[in-house]
């Protein structure tokens, strides 16, 4: 019996009972492309639009087929956001505080030094306003964006030398992830902000003196040990970075709503994908960084202290310059005061316990 003669004999509604004929099977393949600002080396970073990119074609039965570009293949690592604004890729997967430069609200849609730590960024982004605002702001630039992939805190980085004190940091050539640089150079520090797959070369031929990436997961695969020993802790500039799903608003609103959906749900999948693999992988590649030689050592206290002063005089200006960073920044201000107050009670004195306890 063909399609239309069931159709005429059952009825729409029966044959949508029977499972016959949902809207998106009966489309042709959509084929979309995603650009990644990451290396294909990094299978916790690159590898989340390819957790993505799986899920989606299941869940759309292989009619939704999004195929997954590293960094400089379709284009540069930075220039996704102007990608996906003009609609070159459908899609792109990056890290938003890269942008700060164009503007440093795009760094709220990620990470701002002493800001929100991974659990708090997703409570505010699907509890809290922050995928309310930050897709007001990107709207501007022809964009709806996702969460997709939190690295949790994130380490302070490969020095070739100790750091002491704040004196130590003056003249300090430092790749540090986007946004923090803006902090870091009213202590003296020389940022740079250049994409992953370069810091390796940058480091060993001395242009810089130190690196932050990730944490020893990813950090050990670009073999940062070998040129600069000493390890810092913690990342405090990246608390909680959050990658985006960035999506070209008019390819968006071009989807059937249950392609719509399955971005949506496929998306959220990636996300906690992400942080689950850090989680379980970071500690065993810090114990091989140990092996290998590297001298683990916390930044000292003046140094974050300095620092969470410098960042908050950052913000103070922003507020008073920026309408677009003020609005959005002083609604994840509030939520990360209220969120501290409840991590610090249960959480935190649940964590101090168990972790100072022998096995
Ligand atoms: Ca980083």
């Amino acid at each position: 019996m063909d399609r239309r003669s069931i159709i005429k004999k059952a009825g729409l509604a029966g044959v949508l009972a029977a499972g016959m004929a949902p809207a998106v099977h009966a489309q042709s393949t959509l084929r979309w492309r995603v650009a990644s600002s990451f290396p294909k080396s990094l299978d916790t970073l690159f590898g989340t639009c390819e957790v993505f990119a799986k899920k989606v074609g299941e869940m759309s039965g292989g009619k939704f087929v999004i195929s997954t570009h590293a960094a400089g293949e379709l284009m540069p690592a930075f220039g996704v956001l102007d990608g996906v604004s003009n609609g070159t890729v459908e899609m792109a997967h990056t890290a938003p505080y890269y942008f700060f430069g164009k503007d440093p609200t795009y760094a709220l849609d990620c990470a701002v030094p002493f800001g929100l730590n991974s659990r708090q960024m997703t409570a505010w982004m699907y509890e809290g306003n922050g995928l309310k605002l930050t897709r007001e702001f990107y709207a501007k630039v022809g964009i709806v964006n996702f969460p997709m992939g939190n690295t949790g805190v994130q380490m302070g980085g490969w020095f070739r030398k100790e750091i002491h004190s704040v004196a130590d940091l003056k003249g300090l050539k430092f790749r540090c992830g986007g946004f923090a640089g803006r902090m870091l150079e009213r202590l003296g520090v020389v940022p740079s902000n250049i994409p992953g797959g370069e810091i390796y070369q940058a480091l060993e031929k001395g242009t810089i003196d130190a690196a932050e990436w990730v944490g020893p997961y990813d950090d050990l695969k670009l073999g940062f040990s070998k040129v600069a020993p000493h390890y810092y802790y913690p990342g405090f500039w990246e608390a909680g970075p959050q990658l985006s799903l960035y999506v070209n608003q008019k390819a968006y609103d071009s989807l059937p709503s249950e392609y719509k959906a399955i971005v949506e749900a496929a998306s959220a999948y990636a996300h906690i994908d992400m942080q689950a693999k850090y989680d379980a992988r970071n500690m065993p590649a810090l114990k091989t960084l140990i092996g290998q030689g590297v001298k683990l050592h916390a930044f000292p206290k003046e140094i974050l202290t300095a620092s969470f002063k410098a960042a908050m005089d950052v913000y103070a200006e922003l507020n008073d310059t920026n309408p677009a960073w003020k609005k959005i920044y002083t609604d994840y201000a509030a939520f990360r005061k209220e969120s501290n107050l409840w991590f610090g009670l249960a959480e935190a004195s649940m964590d101090d316990f168990m972790q100072a306890q022998k096995f």
